[in-house]
């Protein structure tokens, strides 16, 4: 598939959300959740889990493919949006794709790709977040069967979700060796969903606590390895990171977008406020920005789609683009003025979403630590 289709395919992308997502994104935002009945939407439009091979429900697109739905996404401001999708289609679906057994594959990645049955991940805990060695959720076995106790914060999708990437603890003595990824259908007995978070931004975002208690699960819903789950997390993590370094790159074009119309329409001081040297400066720096940082992301993308991506430069696209995206909203928003504080102002949320990007997907000072520790080791 060329750069037409790929260009063809943006386009249905950019009608399905002006027809299904903007006309009610400011509701989904003050209910705080956007409706479960959006995935099967977007499944029908062919818009889930794109990468994944026909067998398995979808389109066997190119990796790019997936790239221009988060980016249309994200460009139009919708990130909470983004954030979830890219959980289930990006993180989730690849998980069970890349690890599942084929009976894992064929129980789950059809309903994924239809959005019958939507994926989460689980791995931060109220004591374990950057440091996930230190995860407490515990798999243990009893006959064929393995009892899942322990809690998960933060989790994307955890309202939602159909079916949890889980990673526990299956021998808490062993450290990164002792920790097994699991598959649970949120149907089953013992699985509880908390609270839906209150956050300063990604309103319609569904983020949540999960609890398992004595959650009674078939060995064969291990994924992957047993205790193979640190490895599986670190393989799985590029494309996470990459993912978000798309979302940032675009959703920093939309913000740059956005302020274009308002400096060239608002006037002070009897002249469009585009006419002052600052306003013209802030642009032409935010513009750049933006560029540089797109030139790298495309490079990365290609890097992945043909198989050389590693664990390093993950880190530097993530750390780089969400940094970027940071300064970006931040300067944009200051060209709004005090309308730009307004929440009526589609730049303020554009602002206050794009901070949680420095930190989900691990945190900034993560990154450096990824990225120094391939130069100066540990
Ligand atoms: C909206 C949202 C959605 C999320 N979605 C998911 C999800 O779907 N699934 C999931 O598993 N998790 C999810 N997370 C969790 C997210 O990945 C974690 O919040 C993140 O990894 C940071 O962990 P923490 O919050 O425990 O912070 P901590 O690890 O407690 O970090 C606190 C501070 O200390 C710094 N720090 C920690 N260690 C070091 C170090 N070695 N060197 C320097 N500084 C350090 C951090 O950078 C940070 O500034 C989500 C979080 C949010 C807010």
């Amino acid at each position: 598939m060329g750069t037409e289709e790929l260009e063809l395919f943006r386009d249905t992308v950019k009608r399905f959300l002006a027809d299904n997502v903007e006309p009610h994104y400011e509701k989904w935002e003050k209910a705080g959740i956007f409706p479960k009945d959006l995935y099967l939407q977007m499944g029908e439009a062919g818009l889930l889990c794109v990468d994944q091979p026909e067998e398995y429900g979808g389109i066997g697109a190119p990796f790019e493919f997936s790239c221009v739905i988060v980016e249309e996404v994200a460009r139009m401001g919708f990130l909470a949006l983004a954030s979830n999708l890219t959980v289930h289609s990006d993180i989730a679906a690849p998980y069970i794709l890349h690890l599942g057994s084929e009976a894992q594959k064929q129980k789950y990645l059809p309903k994924m790709a239809s959005g019958e049955c939507i994926g989460a991940i689980g791995m931060t805990e109220p004591g374990a977040g950057s440091d996930l060695q230190g995860m407490k959720t515990s798999a243990t076995p009893d006959g064929d069967d393995y009892l899942i106790n322990g809690s998960k914060t933060f989790i994307t999708n955890g309202q939602h979700a159909g079916v949890v990437v889980l990673a526990t603890k299956t021998d808490p003595k062993a450290g990164a060796r002792g920790t097994t990824l699991f598959t649970v259908d949120t149907t089953l007995p013992g699985f509880k969903r908390g609270r839906n978070l209150d956050k300063i931004g990604l309103h319609s975002a569904d983020t949540s606590e999960l609890f398992f208690d004595n959650l009674r699960i078939s060995k064969d819903e291990v994924l992957g390895r047993l205790g193979g789950g640190f490895g599986h997390l670190i393989d799985e993590l590029p494309r996470e990171r990459l993912v978000l370094a798309v979302s940032a790159v675009a959703h920093a074009q939309g913000a740059l977008e956005k302020t274009i119309e308002y400096v060239t329409t608002r006037k002070a001081f009897g002249t469009p406020i585009a006419s002052f040297q600052n306003t013209r400066f802030e642009l032409a720096k935010i513009k750049t920005d933006i560029e540089i940082h797109r030139a790298y992301m495309e490079k990365c993308t290609a890097m992945y789609a043909n198989g050389t991506m590693d664990v390093t430069t993950a880190a530097m696209i993530k750390l780089a683009t969400t940094e970027m995206e940071g300064r970006v909203t931040d300067a944009c928003l200051q060209l709004f003025g005090g309308y730009g504080y307004m929440t009526e102002y589609p730049i303020s949320r554009y602002w206050a979403d794009a901070r949680i990007q420095r930190i989900y997907g691990g945190t900034s000072e993560i990154m450096k630590e990824v990225i120094a520790r391939s130069l100066v080791g540990r």
